[in-house]
């Protein structure tokens, strides 16, 4: 199959990516999709679908993944993008809707950075503006769980359950971010959501990483591996997933470069990529 699937923390994540040719995941819990690329079977499954910005590499595999939902009668899907992309959205499953002469509709939610939606109990999904050449938004998957009470924290676990059994409430809510997805961007992202550095994984771009593309990523809205080297002493993430290498590099050599450059990182760090970079040939 084309992609790599990664488990951490009970969540499954499985994609491709490479810069210019395609970017897809499929997150598992909850069945949601982090852009589709060129649509990808188990895309399929996916109930929710967040597009982080316009470009075709990210996007223009929208209407086959809605035909293969249709064909199963795989219910409703919600997409989630940038509001100003909500609409060219729209319009262009119309158009494949009328060339595939069935209705493909979608419910489709534009965001603004900072809106969140409930997918299921306990799961929301909230965006965060991204810096790109186009409007673009990255994404938590945030997960509400009931930990022990701070006043009870160190308390013997008899004694809690003690306690439970007698009506009181031992447990508290509270929220995690569970997984940051960050699209495509460049590196002011971190100062505008400095979350990033908490999240449990962060999946995250890392298009260049030679000394001859040093200067692309600021003029092209995308990352470069001393972009990351960088701010490495901030991440306390348990996972880095990079993806959306360039098709210049190749993943063995980023492999290598962040074994050199990110030395503190590097046990934490892993790729989806795909490498089969399209030679065009
Ligand atoms: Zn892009």
């Amino acid at each position: 199959m084309r992609g790599v699937s990664l488990t951490f923390d009970g969540l499954k994540i499985q994609g491709f990516s490479r810069a210019g040719d395609e970017t897809w995941f499929r997150i598992d819990p909850p069945g949601l999709a982090l852009d589709v690329g060129k649509g990808a079977s188990p895309l399929i499954g996916a109930r929710w679908i967040f597009l982080s910005h316009s470009h075709l590499d990210h996007t223009v595999g929208i209407p086959w993944v809605l035909t293969q939902r249709k064909h199963q009668g795989l219910g409703p899907t919600t997409i989630f993008c940038p509001r100003t992309m909500a609409g060219d959205l729209i319009d262009y499953i119309g158009a494949a809707s009328r060339l595939e002469s069935q209705d493909l509709s979608a419910e489709v939610v534009g965001l603004e950075p900072g809106e969140s939606r409930e997918l299921e109990q306990g799961l929301r999904l909230e965006v965060f503006e991204a810096n790109h050449t186009v409007p673009a938004l990255g994404c938590h998957l945030i997960r509400r769980q009931q930990k022990l009470r701070r006043d009870l924290e160190g308390m013997a676990p008899r004694e809690v359950a003690r306690l439970k059994g007698n009506g009181v409430e031992v447990t508290r809510d509270c929220e995690e971010l569970w997984l940051s997805y960050c699209g495509d961007t460049g590196a002011e992202l971190f100062a505008r959501e400095p979350r990033l550095f908490e999240t449990k994984i962060l999946l995250v771009e890392c298009t260049f990483m030679s000394p001859q593309t040093r200067s692309h990523g600021e003029r092209f809205g995308h990352l470069h591996l001393q972009d990351l080297a960088a701010l490495a002493g901030r991440f306390e993430n348990e996972a880095i997933v990079l993806c959306h290498l360039s098709r210049r590099h190749r993943l063995a050599d980023l492999e290598r470069a962040v074994l050199r450059d990110l030395p503190e990182l590097a046990d934490r760090i892993h790729f989806i990529i795909g490498d089969e970079p399209g030679t065009g040939k």
